[in-house]
């Protein structure tokens, strides 16, 4: 069995400061990239793989900025294909959009591929679902299941850009995974703005992870205007719990 590890190349929301770029996180034993925020810069050095696959949770800025990036990431590091896949309405809105010819002069050498046609999906071996979040403009949660060498396979739950779901069909989907990878943008003073922007504060994802009981919680999309500190909730959870860094490599 070999152990995977998960890259934390951005782990800010919103927008970059001193010590945190926008969200991007890479698997590169399998050329997972989950969201394409300024982080994504990082990537060169770490790919091992002749393919990337990158998972979008929806288009806000900070998670689809980078893919303006690929272009010299790909110089540094070329690989045979790579694949962006979202939903079908989110892609055309980046491409419409982002790569506008008067915003990026250039075009992609990449494959768009869209979600929306199946809940669950194969490749390369992994397999990978998805659930619509409530977020302004609507984002989506991935759940991804990766090889790793023996009979079972690694689960890894990527709910980033939520207000946090609690209805017991979510949760049980979300339940039971080896690092549950949930945003708290807010600590728990900023419950009211958490709720008015669409996100996560501290104690409401305590309060999914007791319920999905995974292995490990990390906490991802930090506000970069508002560090945030662990809770003494947090501390009585039975699972591992951290706050992302840029940096921060976690093995799953
Ligand atoms: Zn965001
Ligand atoms: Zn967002």
């Amino acid at each position: 069995m070999k152990t995977l590890e998960l890259h934390c190349l951005g782990t800010a929301g919103y927008h970059p400061n001193e010590s945190r770029h926008t969200s991007c996180y890479f698997v590169p034993e399998c050329g997972l990239v989950l969201d394409a925020g300024t982080g994504i810069f990082r990537l060169p050095n770490l790919i091992q793989t002749d393919h990337l696959n990158i998972l979008l949770s929806h288009a806000h800025l900070d998670h689809i900025v980078g893919l303006t990036f690929l272009l010299d990431i790909l110089y540094q590091r070329p690989v045979q294909d790579v694949c962006i896949w979202g939903q079908r309405e989110k892609l055309a809105s980046i491409r419409e959009h982002l790569f506008h010819p008067d915003i990026f002069p250039v075009e992609l050498p990449v494959t768009w591929k869209s979600i929306d046609e199946n809940d669950t999906w194969q490749l390369q071996d992994a397999s990978f679902s998805w659930r619509p979040q409530d977020h302004p403009g609507g984002s989506v949660a991935y759940k991804i299941e990766l090889p790793d060498g023996s009979d079972s396979s690694t689960r890894l739950l990527y709910a980033t850009d939520t207000l946090g779901a609690e209805d017991d069909v979510t949760l049980d989907w979300m339940s039971d995974v080896d690092l549950l990878m949930h945003e708290c943008n807010f600590d728990d003073k900023n419950q009211s703005w958490a709720e008015k922007t669409g996100h996560c504060y501290l104690d409401k994802v305590v309060r999914i992870a007791k319920r999905t009981t995974p292995k490990q919680l990390l906490l991802t999309h930090i506000n970069p205007i508002a560090e945030l500190e662990l809770s003494d909730a947090c501390r009585d959870l039975p699972c591992g719990v951290q706050i992302a860094h840029d940096g921060t490599c976690v093995s799953l």
